[in-house]
């Protein structure tokens, strides 16, 4: 199987180069057969040839079994026309990765900030919403009649509901089997009554999960209050964004917050945080994120390519990260640790390594 590595911008190389140590750890102890496959990406690349994504490495992407791509520093981008395509946002189009699925989940020994322990898992539609950028054919959502009035057209489609609301319902049926669509239906009739319709039949095809409707105001305190309560959160593209970095944060950090975007024929690691220039290029960013979003990615590979053995590879990586961050002096800096990227990946390397010891 072969894997794409895009290494991004600001961290992304340092945590990119950490997260492909792990994976190449698991795969020469499992024996998994992934082949890596790197290629810049961002501004460096936009240096070199004009583009931040240029077509080859799209088409790359688009032919590969999985990706891991590093945070871009899209803030920095130049418009489209001189070649600042947003990596991100390019890359869940143009492979149609309708499916944002963000864990969170309080861990033993890490400071979690809610009421009640968190184990979650938000699913968001990925591809349309409010999100300007990706939910037109032709132009963008985002528009200035005149100079002193500005419109955002937001899309909802009855396709793009059922499909999300699929994947939410048969994600619950590997936990613990309950589904939570978040909304907004009392202001947005139209387009949130649409997306509820939809998730509400699917929800009929799935008596043996139970589902309930939050409105998504009331969702954000409930997360503070009683996030236990939740187990799979299916939500519109910005609401999934906002309140997935808000369950992160409440369980012990953005640093840790898994994610990938998912098709039904592609999947893309992605860490949840952004390119952090303010610590880029001095060893010091937590790889966490994008390791777990790995993990992540060797679970769809498991389902959607019968490799067996990655999911042992995804349950150890996973086990390695909760040990490791339950000692404070083997965690990174922003969780109130000593180490930095590199004395960080070692430690959890050693995890790993004790943990696959004869598994191959
Ligand atoms: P950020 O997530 O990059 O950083 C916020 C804070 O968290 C910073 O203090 C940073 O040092 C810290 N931080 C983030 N990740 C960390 C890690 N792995 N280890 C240790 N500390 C970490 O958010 P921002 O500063 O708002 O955005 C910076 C850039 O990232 C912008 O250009 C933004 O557009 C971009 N961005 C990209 C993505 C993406 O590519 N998926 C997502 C969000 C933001």
């Amino acid at each position: 199987m072969r894997l794409v590595v895009l290494p991004g911008d600001g961290i992304g190389p340092e945590i990119t180069a950490a997260t492909v140590a792990i994976l190449t750890l698991v795969n020469d102890a499992l024996a998994l057969g992934l082949r890596f496959e790197t290629h810049e990406v961002g501004l460096a690349r936009l240096r070199r040839d004009g583009t931040t994504l240029p077509d080859e490495v799209l088409d790359a992407a688009r032919a590969a079994d999985g990706i891991v791509v590093g945070p871009a520093s899209t803030a920095e981008y130049p418009p489209r026309a001189e070649g600042g395509i947003n990596l991100s946002a390019e890359l869940r189009r143009a492979l149609d990765l309708f499916a944002n699925i963000r864990p969170a989940r309080s861990r033993e020994g890490v400071a979690s900030w809610g009421r009640t322990p968190i184990d979650l898992v938000i699913v968001r539609e990925n591809t349309e919403g409010f999100y300007a950028d990706r939910n037109m054919h032709l132009g963008s959502g985002e528009f200035m009649p005149t100079p002193d009035l500005a419109l955002s057209v937001r899309k909802v489609t009855a396709e793009g509901s059922r499909r999300i609301a699929r994947t939410a319902f048969e994600l619950a049926r590997t936990r613990r089997r309950k589904v939570t669509a978040v909304h907004k239906v009392n202001v947005l009739r139209v387009s949130e009554g649409l997306f509820l319709r939809e998730v509400r039949a699917v929800a009929a095809a799935h008596p043996d999960v139970a589902y309930g409707e939050q409105l998504v105001d009331s969702m954000a305190a409930w997360l503070v209050r009683d996030a236990a309560r939740f187990d799979v959160v299916v939500t519109t593209n910005m609401f999934g964004d906002i309140l997935s970095d808000e369950a992160s944060e409440l369980a012990g950090g953005l640093g840790l917050a898994a994610s990938i975007n998912a098709g039904d024929a592609h999947c893309m690691a992605q860490a949840q945080h952004g390119s952090a220039p303010d610590i880029a290029g001095r060893g010091l960013a937590n790889p966490t994120s994008l390791v777990l979003s790995a993990a992540l990615l060797l679970r769809w590979l498991a389902r959607t390519r019968g490799a067996d053995r990655c999911a042992v590879a995804a349950w150890a990586i996973e086990d390695a990260v909760d040990a490791v961050l339950r000692e404070p002096a083997r965690r990174t800096r922003d969780l109130g640790g000593p180490l930095g990227t590199a004395a960080f990946t070692h430690g959890l390397e050693e995890e790993l390594r004790g943990r696959l010891a004869g598994r191959a």
